[in-house]
Order: structure tokens, then sequence, then C-alpha cells
């Protein structure tokens, strides 16, 4: 069967591609040989990388304290609830990253209540249903390509080798990767070389068969903002060896016919280094980058939502394609579902931002300067990135403006004074 890039390879158009192109206003010749490149992604129906808007995913899923707690059941309705809430403030992609209950049965719900493009993690079903001393390969690639049924893409935790573990001995917190953390102590316990890496090539066939979308995980990102800063992406930085490694496989998968996109960056990076290591990364391989966070500072702990909106903006500007929602709970807890609704518009707004910084000022910006201009509020609050929501719940109107100034509202009084003087 042939792939989209062996298809957009051979000069052929694809109606999907062009369709999403069109969404993005993007020129489709430009789009099909982007995708060619591998600087653009066609996931699902939305584009991802070079020239598309930065795209916000969301994580779901059960979390194994739900079955230790025995409320399970009421653990899934409330994650399918949060993958409602994805759709309807506007999320882009979602992940279910379910470690408790029917793993199948909840991916399947996860999907249909989001109706959003779904990535998984085969790692945690294949951990959560065998353990992970006696984890097989052949267990990883099963559940794979059961997930890939519904799944369009999936998370490999490939670009981590055994030659990068003394790098992590000299860092705080060696490793904060969930599904990184399984796969070391999985290449610990039996003495061997990551699955992922070695078997790699299976895992390509797989992906071509089914033409889903690779993503090389990230398992080395720093744990706190001290780690990154101990190396700074020098040579022998963990985050940098793993780079480089998915890079190169990043170039191998592109080469089968296989779309890819590549982790980096994410977990916890000082402020000033974030513009120039994503700059540093897009340079060495400009396909699409995800990057979750990063937070700019370790002190917002039960607000890490905006400090990750703050480092995500600065990492979507200097030209990150697709960052990953945070909430308040991160480090804390399974966030609930009014954390996860705060986190998403947090991360909207992170997105746009970014968008501003790489693309420019927006229609929608020129608009609500007009609208704001004539105090016209519900083309003010149409114009919300979360379509006015908060905002219609909080508008108290005064004196032709808001409570905020009453009857000294700086517009009105301006708009007095200008058209009888000037
Ligand atoms: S009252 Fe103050 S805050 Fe409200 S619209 Fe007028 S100037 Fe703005």
């Amino acid at each position: 069967m042939k792939t989209l890039i062996d298809k957009v390879k051979s000069g052929r158009k694809s109606k999907k591609l062009v369709k999403a192109a069109r969404d993005v206003d993007m020129d489709i010749s430009l789009a099909h040989s982007r995708v060619a490149d591998g600087r653009l992604v066609l996931f699902e129906n939305i584009l991802i990388g070079e020239g598309a808007p930065t795209r916000v995913n969301v994580n779901v899923g059960t979390s194994s304290s739900a079955s230790d707690a025995g409320d399970i059941t009421e653990a899934c309705i409330e994650e399918i609830g949060k993958a409602r809430i994805a759709r309807e403030l506007g999320a882009d992609t979602i992940t279910d990253l379910s470690m408790a209950g029917d793993l199948d049965e909840m991916r399947q719900r996860v999907h249909s209540a989001a109706q959003l493009p779904l990535t998984t993690i085969p790692i945690y079903q294949a951990v959560s249903e065998n353990g992970i001393e006696s984890l097989e390969v052949d267990a990883i690639i099963d559940v794979a390509q059961k997930q890939l049924h519904e799944a369009c893409s999936l998370v490999l935790y490939a670009g981590f080798t055994r030659e990068m573990l003394p790098a992590l001995r000299k860092r705080t917190m060696p490793m904060v990767s969930k599904g990184g953390s399984m796969t070391l102590a999985h290449m610990i316990h039996t003495n061997n070389e990551n699955p992922f890496h070695e078997w790699f090539d299976e895992f390509i066939k797989l992906l071509r068969k089914e033409d889903g979308v690779l993503v090389l995980g990230n398992t080395l990102r720093s744990g706190c903002v001290v780690d990154f800063a101990k190396f700074n992406l020098s040579k022998d930085s963990p985050e940098l060896l793993e780079f480089e490694v998915n890079r190169k496989l990043a170039n191998r998968a592109n080469e089968e016919g296989v779309q890819v996109i590549v982790e980096g960056l994410g977990g916890h990076i000082p402020p000033s280094s974030i513009a120039s290591a994503v700059r540093t990364f897009k340079k060495r391989c400009p396909r699409p980058l995800f990057v979750a966070g990063p937070l700019p500072t370790d002190l917002a702990v039960g607000y890490d939502h905006i400090a990750a909106a703050i480092g995500s903006a600065m990492a979507s500007g200097a030209g990150a394609d697709y960052i990953c929602c945070i909430t308040a709970a991160e480090h804390l807890s399974l966030p609930t579902a009014e954390e996860l609704r705060n986190g998403l518009i947090a991360t909207r707004i992170a997105a746009h931002v970014g968008d501003l910084m790489k693309y420019g000022l927006s229609a929608d910006e020129q608009k609500m300067a007009v609208e704001r201009s004539r105090s016209n509020w519900e083309s003010q609050f149409s114009l919300a990135l979360d379509g006015g929501l908060r905002a219609r719940a909080r508008f108290s109107p005064s004196g032709g403006g808001c409570t905020m100034c009453g009857s000294f509202c700086a517009l009105r009084t301006v708009e007095r004074y200008f058209s009888s003087h000037l």
C-alpha cells in the first residue's frame, strides 16, 4: 500500500491534503512539497508543521491509582468527559494515556467523545497488561498494531539508548518521562538495548502498513530547570543526545514513507534558553516539533498551567509547531475537568501568542481592536479564544462601559472630548 508520503513524492495530489491546506490558507503545491520533505505532517485531517497554526494536544486517560482506589468506572466516565471538553474548547488532537480499566474500550470511548485525531502510547498498555520486567517486544508490537485501528499516531521512545545512561547520572532528576522510565526499567532489568530502538524497523513496517504518524518521544526532557542549565545543550546534554538519535530515526522513517513528528524540549527549561534551544532543534531537524511545556520555572507548582503557557508561547514563537496542554495539577494529581478546562484555554492562548510571533498579527486582532474601541461587547465576546464563555459570564455593564471605571469609562470620556473638541 502506498502511504501519503509515497503519493506526494511521486507527484500525486491527495484530496485530504488539499482540504487540510485550504483550511489553513496554505498553497496546495507548497503543502504537498512540505509533506514530501517531512516539514509538514497531515495528522488525520489537520496539518502540523511548517506554515500551519500551532496545534494543541490534550492528554486524558485513567491512572493506575483509580484501580487501586476501586473507583474505576467513575474514573473512566471522568476521563471521557474530559475528552468531550477537549473538543468543545478547541483542542486539535487528543492523546489517550489510560493505564486502568478496559484499555481497548477506553481508547474507543475517548476517541468517540473527542472526535479528534487520536495518539496512543503503546508501552502504557503493554506494561499495564504485562508488567515492566516480563515485557516482550512482541507484546508492544501487538498493542501498537491494535491501537493503530483507532489512533492516527503512536508515540515510540526510540531515541534513548544505553550509552546515554552516564549523562543521566549527572542530573538531579535523571529521568521524568513515565513511558521513558518504563523503557529504562525494562532495559536495566533485561540488560538489553531499548526495544523501540532495537526493533525500530518492525514498528516502521507497522506504521507504513497503516499509514500512521510516528511521534518520536522525548524521554530525556529535563525535570527541573537546573538540570537543563547543567548541560545547556552542550554536545553531551541528554536532550541533545536523544534528539540527535531521533533526528536520524526520523530521516529513516520518512525514507520509508512514514510521516514523523519529533518531540523535544518539553519538561523544564530556563526561560532565557527556550527560544535559542527551539531554534537549534528546528535548524538541525526541520520536522514538526512537539513540546510539552516547557516550564520556565519549577516554583509555580499549583499554577503550572500558567508557567507552561508562558514557556510554550515562547517555544511556539521560536518555531515549535505543536504544544501540549498542561494543567494546574501537573506534578500533583490527575487533573479535574475544571483544571483541564483552564489548562486548555491557557494552552490555546499560548498557541495563539506563538502564532502572532511567527506569522504576525491576525485579522481577528484587527477586528477586536475596532470592536473594543466601539464598545461592541457581543462582537468582542464572539472573537474571544473561548468563544466568549468567560467574558459573557463576567461582563458587568455600567454607563456605556463596564463596572471597572463606571461613569469614568476612559473610552467614553475620550470619545466625548475628541468628538466635541477635535
Ligand atoms: S469602564 Fe474602563 S475597563 Fe470598562 S470598558 Fe470603559 S475603559 Fe475599559
